[in-house]
């Protein structure tokens, strides 16, 4: 078999179950090309991506812009590795530290290592500014948490399925109730050593659970009450994805409208990854000011391709785009939209049970168990009804679209959830 052959999708899955490693169970749908808001599957049926690769193409599939940087500094320069400077990093760094408003930037390629970053900085801190003794750091962290795969991050998730057979465990963290502001203070109370709290403005895959208003804020003060950094992973709802630049928008620069660009919430280290570089390529990265950021010398920290030319101007061209479309902007008036219409069809149908987010992050609650298949059937159907979303759990389907839709796009996908549940059978 010529390895350019066109393949069926059957042909395409077939080669991934002999070939591949089956770490990942997708929904059965082969795609080969991808525009703004739509997808296209070997077989050429058109669809609306609904979950925009988990939130790393909120700028649209192939976004010209982002795809125009990326093949013009592939021709120019690659990669250098750090051990050499190249003239793209130093932008990108100026730039977004510029609009998120810190003084430094880390560079990395995926979300998991930047969330190992974050906690790498967080304890060198805790053990040379606030004067922790060595070894007996901790960080606090949140149940049903997600922060990706590496074996230090699944030693505080608590999903049996990312850990069983996977030890033995990195040790140093504490887990507390997610949105449970006296669980925090009795940790904090608890323990003089606690050097950070890692946190998710709202909690993606655990099924797009957005906690109580003022959660973070008041998070946040007792952070800075024990002196304790406050990080906050916005890898999955950050890049205007919640209908904001960030949902934890501090004194940045974003201009949204309906941002109240609210200091109180503001991370001492924030973690981006996913829509930083708009699909196109792995890019990830790790903010914070000098008091923070300056425990980190040279040989402490590193990665070969972290902070590459075409991760820069990718990235670059990536954060360009948001503004220049004002993404933000768009997704919280789409978000108010599809919340509102789902809201009104859980009152007509007895499937839906409700529907929850901020933004274009949201998840609609199927009235099932969560060990039910209802989720991923009505997921299947609105495949079929050309529409591609993915259940977080049995009960929860997350629909998360690219944040370029129009409002027309919106509602004809509106209508083609309500069709497709009204007429679900199990
Ligand atoms: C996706 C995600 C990660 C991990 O990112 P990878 O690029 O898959 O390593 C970390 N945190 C959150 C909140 C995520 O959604």
């Amino acid at each position: 078999m010529a390895v350019l052959e066109q393949l069926t999708s059957q042909k395409a899955i077939d080669l991934e179950s002999k070939y591949g490693a089956h770490n990942y169970h997708p929904l059965p749908v082969v795609l080969s090309k991808g525009e703004g808001v739509y997808v296209w599957d070997v077989e050429g049926k058109k669809y609306y991506d609904f979950l925009s690769a988990y939130s790393a193409v909120n700028q649209g599939h192939c976004h010209p812009k982002i795809v125009d940087a990326m093949v013009n500094q592939a021709k120019t320069l690659s990669l250098t590795s750090r051990a050499f400077y190249n003239d793209m990093l130093g932008k990108y760094e100026k730039y977004a530290t510029e609009l998120f408003s810190f003084d430094k930037l880390l560079p990395m390629n995926t979300g998991a290592e930047a969330v190992e970053t974050a906690l790498k900085i967080c304890r060198k801190w805790a053990y040379e500014v606030k004067g922790i003794p060595e070894n007996e750091a901790q960080i606090i962290v949140c149940e049903n948490n997600f922060h990706g795969r590496t074996t230090t991050i699944i030693s505080f998730s608590n999903d049996p399925v990312a850990r069983k057979n996977f030890g033995p465990f990195t040790n140093g963290f504490i887990k507390i109730e997610y949105d449970n502001l006296k669980a925090l203070e009795d940790a904090l109370e608890a323990n003089a050593n606690i050097a950070g709290f890692l946190v998710e403005p709202i909690q993606g895959e655990a099924g797009v659970y957005v906690p109580t208003d003022g959660y973070l804020a008041a998070a946040k003060a007792l952070c800075v009450k024990y002196n304790v950094l406050f990080i906050a992973d916005e890898v999955q709802t950050g890049i205007a994805r919640t209908g904001r630049l960030l949902a934890t928008c501090g004194n940045c620069t974003c201009q949204t409208k309906n941002c109240e660009g609210t200091p109180e919430t503001k991370a001492d280290i924030l973690i981006l990854g996913k829509a930083l570089s708009g699909g196109a390529y792995p890019v990830s990265a790790v903010l914070a000011n000098d008091a923070i950021m300056n425990v980190i010398q040279p040989g402490n920290h590193g990665s070969t391709y972290g902070g590459n030319p075409i991760a820069a101007a990718v990235a670059i061209a990536a954060l360009e785009v948001v503004k220049e479309e004002d993404l933000a902007e768009n997704a919280f008036q789409l978000g108010e939209i599809f919340r509102a219409e789902l809201s009104k069809f859980a009152t007509e149908n007895e499937l839906v049970k409700s529907v929850r987010g901020r933004g274009l992050l949201n998840a609609v609650l199927i009235n099932d168990t969560e060990e039910s298949s209802t989720a991923w059937d009505i997921c299947m159907k609105l495949r079929d009804n050309g529409l591609l979303a993915k259940p977080t759990h049995g009960n929860i389907i997350r629909f998360a679209p690219p944040l370029v839709m129009t409002e027309a796009e919106l509602r004809d996908c509106i209508s083609i959830i309500k069709t497709t549940i009204s007429e679900f059978k199990k």
